[in-house]
């Protein structure tokens, strides 16, 4: 047991090798990921992953699981306590694993949802045509206004008399104002509807106080735990206590089999780390970096979708640059910048095509990044865009990203025993 994955398997070992690489030398741009913490990684890599423990916590359909409700507990009693909380569910194995449970535990198919439309910023798991939300569910869209690309709150409690939803499921994966969700929830209780809110990518702001929480009106909060609140990759229903056994039947043995009790100690770990001063500054430093570095890349010359940000992402409108998203996220690429295409509201072109790239700043951030750094991320940004079809140059951009990188290390450990492992 003693030989590492080096010695084991080369191959894989390889893969890892690669990525703990590209992730050290790379601006990392796409605003669904970030770094983990070193405990964080540990945890995730523990021995929990050999357990079974059907159940929850003192309820469990297998022996030997002290240990592991040790670790759920912790868990559900810290994420209940950093989004003030009635009830923590901490087994969904992923944010769409959540939305799956938190729906199926009081609504069935054929029953009608509101939801923000997936081309206007929401999520496959919102009611896409193609995902088992849009299959069961009768979707009425949620949409932004063309003008000031704001969500259209006047319509969505229209089509809400209208459409009378079973329930309003607001949040999203690209829209970088505040949610109003309070008007959400009135615009639910007077047709009698479930709110539900998907943080999904604001939960490590909305834990801190640096975007508003829905957590005390909404019946249900779903999230991950891997976007700004920066733990393992996985998901978590928050809800009211009166939600609560159903929720929790739903998950297990509803949806769900047995937990993943490495995980679920890792989402321990990054809630303890939520809970601590120095992540509310991290989050607001995230949110300055994702402002400065869209009013950067607005002087030269790109266009903000809704004209700014309020958290730690937003979307860039190429047009100006007569670039489509396909094109920046391939020259980006090339130049050590990481980013996903993705279509801006009431886009001309194709999904696969996209007239924009969205951007966020929880890895750089994570870093240690600032100010100085988003300028010369935008000039960077702007500058590859300006020679996508000039490898040599994109290359040359690459090896200054490389620089700027090396200069703000993630696994300094882990990196350096890999180069000297590779030697
Ligand atoms: C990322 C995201 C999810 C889904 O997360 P997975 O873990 O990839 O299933 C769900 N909802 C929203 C709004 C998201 O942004």
């Amino acid at each position: 047991m003693s030989d590492t994955l080096s010695l084991r398997d080369p191959e894989v070992y390889k893969a890892v090798l690669g990525e703990t690489l590209r992730q050290a030398d790379h601006l990392e741009l796409i605003a669904s990921e970030n770094y983990v913490s070193e405990a964080v990684l540990e945890a995730q890599g523990s021995v929990l992953t050999n357990k079974y423990a059907e159940g929850y916590p003192g309820k469990r359909y297998y022996g030997g699981c002290e240990w592991v409700d040790v670790a759920e507990r912790l868990a559900i009693e810290r994420a209940k306590q950093l989004f003030g909380a009635e009830h923590a569910n901490v087994q969904p194995h992923s944010g769409t694993q959540a939305n799956i449970a938190m729906y199926l535990s009081v609504i069935a198919p054929g029953d009608t949802v509101m939801a923000l439309s997936l081309d206007h910023g929401g999520h496959l798991s919102h009611g896409h045509p193609l995902n088992f939300s849009g299959k069961y569910f009768k979707i009425v869209p949620m949409t932004v206004r063309r003008d000031d690309e704001l969500i259209d709150y006047d319509e969505a409690e229209r089509l809400a008399q209208e459409r009378r939803p079973k329930m309003i499921f607001a949040g999203a994966s690209n829209y970088s104002r505040i949610f109003d969700w309070k008007r959400l929830k009135e615009c639910a209780d007077k047709v009698g509807a479930y709110f539900a809110a998907d943080i999904a990518h604001y939960a490590g702001m909305i834990a801190v106080g640096v975007y508003p929480s829905p957590v005390g009106l909404a019946d249900f909060t779903t999230t991950t735990t891997h976007k700004t609140l920066r733990g393992p990759r996985g998901g978590m229903i928050l809800c009211k206590a009166a939600h609560a056994a159903a929720v929790d039947k739903i998950n297990f043995p509803g949806t769900q089999g047995g937990p993943l009790m490495h995980v679920i100690a890792a989402k321990a770990v990054c809630f303890g780390e939520a809970l601590k001063p120095e992540f509310k500054e991290y989050q607001r430093k995230t949110l300055e970096n994702a402002r400065h570095l869209a009013k950067a890349l607005a002087g030269l010359g790109y266009r903000i979708v809704s004209g700014g940000t309020d958290c730690h992402l937003f979307s860039l409108d190429l047009r100006p640059k007569n670039t489509t998203g396909k094109e920046a996220e391939a020259a980006l690429d090339k130049a050590g910048i990481t980013v996903n295409k993705n279509a801006i509201p009431f886009d001309p072109q194709k999904p696969f095509i996209a007239s924009g790239v969205r951007i966020g700043t929880p890895a750089v951030t994570t870093r240690g990044m600032a100010l100085a750094e988003m300028d010369q991320i935008a000039q960077w940004i702007d500058d590859s865009i300006a020679h996508k079809g000039d490898e040599g140059y994109l290359k040359s951009v690459a090896e200054k990203v490389k620089g700027l990188c090396r200069r703000f290390p993630v696994y300094p450990k882990l990196v350096k025993e890999m180069e000297n492992g590779k030697a």
